[in-house]
C-alpha cells in the first residue's frame, strides 16, 4: 500500500494532509525519513508519524450505550452525534447498524464491516430487536389482549402498504413493557403504539439478536464487541 494511503488508513489525516506530513519529513519507515508519498508499505515495516507507531486496523465492531439527545447521523446537526462519543481514529468510517431516534436510548452497534452490517440489518435475516417501552396511557385488560394480538398478527402503519411483521409484546406493569420486533421501519415502535391509540413516552433498546446492551456501560460509553457477539450474526 502507498505510504499516503497507509497514513489515511491509520490516522484521521485526509489524503492531502497525509501527503503534507510526508513531504515535511514527519514520517519514517523502518527508522528512515521517507518523503516519497508513493513509497510502498509492506507487511512487517514499521511506520512512525512524529514518533508514533502506526498500525493498520482490522475491522471494528462496537456497542454504544446511546444517551438521549444524541443523533445517529453522519452529518453535523443540532445534536451531538453518536460518532462524537467514540474516541477512535477514523471514527467516521464506522457505520451505524440500525439507527435510533434522537430521544431513544440504548444499544447501538457500529462497524466498518459492510457485510456484517448487512447481515444484522437485512430484512431477510429478521433479526429481533428488544425494546423497553414506557407508555403514556396504561395498557391492560382487554385492551392489552387486543394489542398483543394486533402486534402478533401485524398492523398497518400510516402511509405503508404492508403490515408489520409479527411482534411480541409483554407488559411488566400497566405502562412499561418489552417489545420484540424484527424490522426497522421509520419510528416503528412509536408508530405501532400510535396505531393502537397510545403514545410512547420513553424508548430504550436493550438487545439486537443475541447481543445485549452491556449493563457496565454508562450512557455515552462504548466498548468493542466480543468475538462471540460478532459471530452471533
Ligand atoms: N422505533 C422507534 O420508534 N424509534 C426508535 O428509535 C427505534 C425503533
Amino acid at each position: 500500500m502507498r505510504l499516503d494511503k497507509f497514513l489515511t488508513e491509520t490516522t484521521d489525516l485526509s489524503r492531502s494532509d497525509a501527503k503534507k506530513v510526508v513531504h515535511r519529513g514527519d514520517v519514517t519507515v523502518d527508522g528512515e525519513v521517507v518523503k516519497n508519498t508513493a513509497r510502498a508499505v509492506k507487511d512487517g515495516m514499521r511506520v512512525e508519524w512524529n514518533g508514533e507507531h502506526l498500525e493498520l486496523m482490522g475491522l471494528r465492531y462496537l456497542m454504544l450505550h446511546k444517551p438521549a439527545n444524541v443523533e445517529c447521523t453522519t452529518k453535523p446537526g443540532l445534536y451531538e452525534r453518536a460518532h462524537d462519543l467514540i474516541e477512535l481514529p477514523n471514527v467516521e468510517r464506522l457505520s451505524i447498524v440500525g439507527r435510533l431516534d434522537v430521544d431513544t436510548t440504548g444499544l447501538v452497534l457500529m462497524t466498518d464491516d459492510g457485510q456484517w452490517n448487512h447481515r444484522v440489518t437485512s430484512p431477510k435475516k429478521a433479526c429481533a430487536k428488544r425494546y423497553r417501552v414506557t407508555l403514556a396511557r396504561p395498557l391492560e385488560g382487554d385492551e392489552l389482549a387486543r394489542a398483543v394480538e394486533d402486534f402478533e398478527h401485524g398492523l398497518m402503519l400510516d402511509g405503508e402498504e404492508k403490515p408489520t411483521r409479527p411482534a411480541r409484546l409483554e407488559m411488566e406493569t400497566a405502562t412499561v413493557g418489552l417489545l420484540w420486533i424484527t424490522e426497522g421501519r421509520y419510528h416503528q415502535v412509536k408508530r405501532m403504539f400510535a396505531a393502537i391509540g397510545n403514545h410512547v413516552e420513553a424508548l430504550h433498546r436493550e438487545a439486537i439478536g443475541d447481543v445485549e446492551l452491556d449493563p457496565e456501560l454508562e450512557p455515552g460509553e462504548c466498548r468493542f464487541l466480543r468475538p462471540e457477539e460478532i459471530a452471533s450474526f
